[in-house]
């Protein structure tokens, strides 16, 4: 390290030696690629050694500190005879843990019999028990009291922390941490500047950059650690608000069609339909058609749970837009509606045939394994699969007004004439490059780049109001908070071990009558994410099998999870709702899924282990049409907390309260991943923190409109530039 100048952007096997090909590939797997990224791989937790009691207590994959006695120390070739190595037993007064050193004879020499240590270590075990592979080793200063039994000594300070890290194959959280502290015994730190205005850090009484670094990765004190995280989690959603803010500015900057419309020709629109809107669809309908009576362009997400209306909402301002003309040529203008799986765009695009039947509009559909427009030439009433060529070539002309499509719809050959509104369902995220690139036409004159769709952006993610002003800092937000009153209340049950055989024997009369069922299986928490899937792969497949063989043998049974892929994924969805499937086994994938009205029931096992709010967003899943439909919480824990937390569910409104609710009982980290965001855990925690997140908010504001440029904070504008947007996946 000491021979090669290293800076930030230094690649990681700038460091040497340290690094081998197998550390390289861990380290990218971890995400670690620059010194940088090292330096902001955080510890997950930090691990109080004194917790250990006893090398029976130990845990595989802990990290560990064991004060103790070296005993029965030996030097000697390994099993194949080539590495040398010292083995030895650390003893405390509970019990003794194996150790070895590979290529490292001379700590046989340095610690002999009897030496008091200190060893660090992450703990493996193979077929002799635990093990201590090469762990760190330094002679003990502190005596440990006679008085304290265990394997540590006790101490009210945090000499005793260690920070554990996110591990994965040939990197364990040991090996980082030497790393970084290697790195930081550099002259590294003094090189960095820290991108957060001072003057907010001192309003917030947050440490700078450097010293955030330190006292993150070596906790010397728990306030200062406690910090540093905040400093971090601050920074990040600091970025993110200053990014989107950025982007609100550039949107206001633009210009899209000003939309006039009709009232009494919407209000005969709507009156076409089976049914009455509810105030709170009226009510959005309304603000969105104020939104895009300007020539600025709207950016507005509507929330609202599953089945509270939103599609019908999207077509009502869909045809207040369709009945303008382009005033430059008389023409009409057009619609992008972009969904997150094929199976609903072909939903849309039959409502929308449906609600749009009796005008004149043309309607597109494109996904990658198809296309089709309608009215059909030859038969007026239906559609017809029609080649991408075409389809493209009719979006150009503008002579098909809507297009609904999947992501496929963002290409560069796919060109509109006057695209006027971009409708995004359920996706995470559509900036306003996303929203620019879709509009560009094929005239692609100077005039044209200031042009930008309005955007309409509907969620069903019941998230709580912080994360959702972090995430969508650009979009003004509306909540459809009332369900259609005809709808029928799912009933919801928290079913005990003891009933699950009762349970079971109502769902084969559903079944026998012809309804389907799903079964949700919970992602596990594990620190491992790779272990994490695995288990849930097992939990699905044995639920799926144990239903199959033991339960339901009459009843067809299929599987679907995260790791499939995604035509996989959309073929199995499409068999369950042909009814080729009767009972769906799923992890939680099924969230932002699909409109299957026959299925009633959904029976979630441990339903303790989800939060809330996903819980109402999965039984959002059935209650779908007319039949009675059936929500079947099952749950091991006998805990009261337990049961009161679930019972939330029956008495809800809508998800939204229950995400306010989950994320103030449990944390965010909890509720979700904040991975789907692009957010970090750390992050999500601090997100729990109305003030925080106002405070980021209000910074991030008050500096854009004072240096839009961010001229005199040319750092934080490098971190910006090089801070990719999130998107959906
Ligand atoms: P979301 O997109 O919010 O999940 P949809 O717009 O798909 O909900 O609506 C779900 C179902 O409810 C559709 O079949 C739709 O026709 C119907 N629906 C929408 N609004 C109402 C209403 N006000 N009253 C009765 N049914 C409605
Ligand atoms: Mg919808």
């Amino acid at each position: 390290m000491k021979d090669k100048i290293l800076n930030l952007q230094s690649t990681i096997t700038d460091l040497g030696g340290r690094i081998n090909e197998d550390h390289k590939n861990g380290l990218n797997r971890l995400g670690i690629n620059t010194v940088k990224d090292l330096l902001y791989h955080f510890p997950t937790r930090y691990a109080d050694m004194r917790e250990i009691a006893g090398a029976s207590t130990l845990v595989v994959g802990q990290a560990v500190t064991i004060y103790g006695v070296m005993e029965k120390v030996s030097v000697r070739r390994s099993f194949k005879g080539h590495i040398p190595m010292t083995e030895a037993r650390i003893a405390d007064n509970t019990g003794t843990v194996r150790c070895v050193w590979f290529n490292q004879a001379y700590i046989g020499k340095m610690y002999p019999d009897g030496t008091k240590v200190k060893i660090s270590g992450v703990v493996q075990s193979d077929k002799n028990g635990f093990l201590l592979s090469n762990p760190n080793i330094e002679r003990a200063t502190s005596t440990i009291p006679e008085s304290q039994s265990g394997l540590f000594a006790s101490s009210t300070d945090t000499e005793f922390l260690t920070p554990v890290y996110r591990e994965t194959k040939g990197v364990t959280s040991l090996y980082l941490y030497t790393l970084i502290k290697k790195l930081v015994q550099s002259s590294i730190l003094d090189e960095i500047i820290d991108p957060v205005p001072k003057h907010i850090l001192e309003k917030l009484h947050l440490p700078i950059l450097k010293d955030a670094l330190l006292y993150i990765h070596f906790p010397k004190n728990e306030n200062l650690t406690i910090a540093a995280r905040k400093r971090f989690a601050f920074e990040e959603i600091f970025f993110l608000q200053l990014k989107q803010y950025q982007e609100k500015v550039e949107a206001k900057h633009s210009l899209a069609y000003p939309i006039t419309y009709n009232k009494k020709d919407i209000g005969d629109f709507i009156k076409s339909f089976p049914f009455k809107p509810t105030n709170a669809q009226l009510n959005a309908i309304d603000s969105i058609l104020k939104d895009i009576a300007r020539r600025e362009p709207m950016g507005r997400l509507l929330e609202g749970d599953v089945g509270s209306g939103k599609t019908f909402v999207a077509a009502i301002v869909s045809y207040a837009i369709l009945n303008n003309l382009d005033n430059k040529n008389d023409k009409r203008l057009q619609i992008a509606y972009m969904a997150p799986t094929e199976i609903l765009a072909k939903q849309h695009f039959e409502s929308f045939i449906k609600y749009f039947k009796g005008t004149n509009i043309e309607i597109g559909l494109l996904t990658s394994s198809g296309c089709a427009k309608f009215p059909s030439k030859s038969n007026p009433t239906s559609h017809t699969s029609i080649s991408r060529t075409q389809l493209i070539k009719w979006l150009e002309s503008g002579q098909i007004s809507i297009v609904i499509g999947t992501h496929a719809l963002i290409q560069k050959s796919i060109k509109f004439e006057r695209l006027a509104l971009v409708i995004i369902d359920e996706q995470h995220r559509f900036g306003v490059k996303q929203r620019k690139a879709l509009a560009q036409s094929k005239k692609g004159t100077k005039e044209e780049s200031k042009e930008l769709p309005h955007l309409l952006s509907m969620t069903a993610t019941p998230i709580p109001r912080t994360l959702a002003l972090t995430i969508f800092g650009d979009l003004d937000i509306t909540v459809i908070d009332a369900m259609p009153l005809e709808r029928k209340k799912i009933i919801t049950e928290i079913v005990p071990a003891t009933k699950r055989t009762k349970i079971y024997e109502d769902i084969r009369k559903e079944l026998q009558s012809g309804r389907q069922v799903y079964v949700i299986c919970p992602r596990i928490d594990e620190q491992d994410e790779e272990e994490a899937q695995k288990r849930t792969l097992k939990s699905v497949k044995e639920e799926a099998k144990r239903l199959s063989e033991e339960i339901f043998p009459e009843f067809i049974v299929d599987i679907l999870h995260s790791k499939m892929k995604k035509e996989e994924k959309e073929e199995v969805m499409q068999d369950f709702l042909d009814k080729k499937s009767d009972i769906l086994v799923a992890t939680s994938v099924i969230e932002v899924g699909i409109n299957v009205p026959n299925a009633t029931v959904i029976v979630i096992e441990h339903a303790d282990r989800f939060g809330l709010a996903q819980l109402h967003q999965l039984r959002g899943r059935v209650g779908r049409r007319e039949y009675q439909s059936y929500c079947y919480l099952f749950t091991e824990s006998k805990g009261e907390t337990t049961t009161k937390r679930l019972k939330a569910l029956v008495t809800a409104k809508n998800g939204f309260e229950l995400a306010e609710q989950d994320m103030m009982a449990r944390g965010i980290g909890m509720l979700m991943d904040g991975k789907q965001w692009g957010i970090s855990d750390l992050a999500m925690e601090a997100i729990k923190n109305p003030k925080l997140v106002e405070i980021a908010r209000d910074e991030s504001r008050e500096l854009l409109d004072k240096d839009p440029k961010l001229t005199k904070y040319p750092l934080l504008k490098e971190v910006l530039e090089k801070r990719t947007q999130v998107h959906m996946e």
